[in-house]
């Protein structure tokens, strides 16, 4: 093996007061393992990244680099920006002091065990490496039924996605740097590595129960993140709207025949319940194009905007004073 390169773990905290002493316990422990094995440098961290939480996750962040700066690092968002924002906060802060990062949740859902054979595919050399689970057993029966249909709607709809794998990723400094050059403001991190390509492999894990806190992803956040990542990377709903008013247009071309037949045989008492329901039909179908079409016309509004995605008020690292490796 080659000489320890420097990883860090980026880990996005929203709330999270009630696992982040845990949490950093266990990431510690396993960073003096890799350490201890040569897996990585002594110049790696833990970084935590606040995304605006309301509770005392930052002061809690702060109290962890107070103690320990040499293993925890800690970034403060501005405002909650959401959890892929923080994610991308976190590795765009961290990527030119790293060789490679490892992005994982603050509830310990991704079993930390993975980090070595994650770092060994590493040391193969894939650039990225992507935590998968391998079961679902401790998810509930909805959690689990709504997650897995995510996945194969979205590769049914066209987005490149890895099938049940999560923000449990590892990436390259070279990704890293790609990554970078992606604009977008419609953050869908599990759509956009798999574009960036490069040599890439699997580890497999069985994702835990969270073991305190809540979850920070009710139904209503987990719709709109499946929407989102449909309509930022496919444009098969447009194309379906192609597809139906096409279909709807041979139809009531032979609905039009048809009624014409019907007024030369002289049985024209045509009815109100079939004018009553192609109304309806009709006003029904061009809601549902008008949506879609205003789902992509909102994304174009977020682009055009070309806001940043997030704003990194504090860094927190004491390698920040060193120069950024070459
Ligand atoms: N998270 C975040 N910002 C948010 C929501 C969540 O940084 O606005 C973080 C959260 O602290 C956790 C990770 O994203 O580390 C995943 O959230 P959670 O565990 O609640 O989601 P679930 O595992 O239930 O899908
Ligand atoms: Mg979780």
């Amino acid at each position: 093996m080659q000489a320890a390169e420097t990883l860090y773990m980026v880990i996005p905290c929203y709330n999270e007061e009630a696992v982040l002493r845990e949490t950093a316990k266990r990431l510690q422990d396993k960073y003096m393992y890799l350490l201890e094995k040569k897996m990585i440098s002594s110049d790696s961290r833990i970084v935590f990244v606040n995304d605006g939480s309301k509770d005392r996750t930052w002061e809690i962040i702060i109290e962890l680099h107070t103690q320990a700066p040499s293993f925890f690092s800690g970034i403060n968002l501005a405002h909650n920006a959401g959890h892929q924002n923080a994610v991308l906060a976190g590795l765009m802060t961290v990527r030119e002091q790293c060789d490679m990062a490892i992005s994982m949740d603050a509830d310990l859902q991704d079993d930390i065990n993975a980090i070595d054979e994650m770092l060994a595919k590493y040391y193969e050399g894939n650039q990225v490496v992507y935590g998968v689970r391998s079961a679902r057993d401790t998810d509930t029966f909805f959690k689990k039924c709504t997650a897995e249909g995510f996945y194969k709607f979205m590769a049914a709809m066209g987005a490149d996605v890895v099938y049940n794998h999560a923000d449990f990723r590892l990436m390259s400094r070279r990704v890293l740097q790609e990554l970078s050059n992606f604009r977008e403001v419609n953050l869908f991190l599990r759509g956009m590595v798999p574009l960036i390509g490069f040599q890439s492999c699997n580890v497999y894990y069985e994702r835990a129960e969270r073991f305190a806190g809540e979850s920070k992803y009710p139904l209503k956040k987990m719709l709109a993140f499946a929407i989102n990542g449909i309509t930022s990377f496919s444009n098969k709903p447009l194309r379906m709207i192609t597809t139906i008013g096409l279909l709807m247009f041979v139809l009531s071309a032979a609905a039009f025949i048809w009624a014409f037949i019907v007024k030369l045989t002289g049985h024209s008492e045509l009815g109100w319940s079939s004018t009553m329901c192609s109304i309806w039909l009709i006003g029904g179908l061009q809601l549902l194009a008008l949506g879609i079409i205003g789902e992509y016309i909102g994304k174009i509004y977020a682009e055009v905007k070309q806001r940043p995605r997030y704003i990194v008020a504090d860094y927190l690292n004491d390698a920040e004073t060193s120069s950024p490796k070459s």
